[in-house]
């Protein structure tokens, strides 16, 4: 059994509970540990012995990460966070429940998902707003091994009763403008832009921000994409649900244009839940007629609202193109671009090497004396490698 005992001056946390002084805690698989306060995470413990148990897991997956606990439960899955066993990085884990497509989904026209071109060029993928596919495995599930992202999601932030304001709306749509148009040079549509897949690097809301899943449709095949789970129809542009066009990257800029009216004014411009109009969700997004409050807009700027529009235009080759939206006055905004470019360097930046500690006065002598009275110092931890799995 292992065990955790507080011998602190500023406080010891397993899962963000304070440890009573004196009390020996049990410590159980994937026990998060904080020094003096309930957020400053420094350990995890692992319990090997629970690891191995994961059997559920692929073996090259268990070799290569220890995967830990639940980070989110999406419509596709669960989303784990995970250690790589050789740096000890933090990694999400994303499963794709392969059966719960495969019974009514995988329809026999989608072409066949091949893992080795497809991933290959999936992890090729390579931009600071948009999320890094590191590793992809095939089980009985999908595993996708992703760079973790701490600040939650974009869906979160916009619902809340304190909107964003309309220069940090900028600064986000700025960089989603900026990843999507990197994927459309590398050939990949994004099929599946919402706000639940737009990421944030911190909780400050003065940061950058990563799209995530532009892989499922190349992974899953595309008609089980959009026809299920994954494909909100809130943000589907209008050649894709009524089937009429076979459909190119206008259909990422239909949808960007309703995440841009839902950071803005907070509501969604289509929904079947609006009680203002007698036309189904399909009827709105056809006749591009999406719901206008007043109240909501009455503080945005007419630029920002020309931009929405421009995007959520039914005709997808009149609508504007990513570059033209780049090109938009409302994004010629010099102040908003050097903070992109400074959350950017920051980001980029290599962590600071630890500093090392002053030495304590008195030279060894003295400093013997105080290990005698104190005990040694701790030594720098380094966790256990894992066995690899029999
Ligand atoms: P789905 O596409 O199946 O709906 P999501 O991709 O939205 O699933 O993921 C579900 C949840 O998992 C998200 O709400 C988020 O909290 C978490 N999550 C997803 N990807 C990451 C990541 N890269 N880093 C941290 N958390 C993530």
């Amino acid at each position: 059994m292992a065990y955790i005992e507080d011998h602190s001056a500023n406080g010891t946390f397993v899962n963000g509970e304070r440890l009573e002084k004196g009390r020996k805690c049990p410590l159980t698989h994937n026990a998060e540990i904080a020094l003096s306060l309930p957020h400053n995470k420094v350990f995890v413990f692992s319990d090997l012995m629970e690891d191995s148990l994961q059997s559920e897991y692929p073996k090259e997956l268990r070799d290569k990460y220890i995967i830990s606990k639940t980070l989110g439960r999406g419509a596709c899955g669960e989303v784990k966070l995970a250690f790589d066993r050789s740096t000890y990085h933090k990694v999400a884990i994303k499963i794709i429940n392969k059966r719960r497509f495969a019974a009514d989904v995988l329809p026999d026209n989608d072409k066949p998902f091949n893992e080795k071109t497809e991933v290959e060029i999936l992890k090729k993928v390579d931009h600071p707003c948009l999320i890094k596919i590191k590793d992809f495995f095939e089980g009985e599930d999908f595993y996708i091994v992703l760079e973790l992202m701490k600040g939650g999601e974009l869906f979160d932030r916009v619902l809340r009763p304190a909107r964003l304001s309309e220069a940090t709306c900028k600064l986000y749509f700025y960089q989603m403008l900026l990843a999507v148009q990197y994927l459309h040079k590398h050939g990949i549509i994004h099929r599946d832009l919402k706000l639940e897949n737009v990421l944030l690097s911190s909780p400050e809301e003065t940061c950058l921000i990563k799209i995530t899943d532009f892989g499922q449709s190349k992974i899953l095949g595309e008609t089980s994409l959009m026809k299920t789970l994954c494909g909100t129809p809130d943000y589907l542009a209008p050649e894709v649900q009524d089937g009429t066009a076979g459909y190119g990257r206008s259909v990422d800029c239909w949808s960007l244009g309703v995440i841009l009216f839902m950071c803005l004014s907070g509501y969604p411009p289509f929904s079947d839940k609006n009680k203002n109009t007698r036309l189904s969700l399909k009827e709105q997004i056809s006749r591009g007629d999406y719901f206008y409050c007043a109240e909501r807009w009455k503080h945005v700027s007419k630029e920002a609202f020309d931009l929405v529009q421009k995007l959520l235009t039914v005709d997808p080759d009149k609508r504007l193109k990513l570059e033209a939206a780049l090109e938009h006055p409302w994004l010629q905004d010099e102040g908003m671009k050097r903070t992109f470019r400074q959350l950017l360097a920051q980001a980029q930046a290599p962590l600071p090497a630890p500093e090392a500690p002053p030495p304590p006065p008195g030279g060894r002598k003295r400093r013997r004396a105080r290990e005698e009275a104190e005990g040694p110092r701790p030594q720098p931890c380094k966790a256990p490698r894992a066995p690899p799995p029999s």
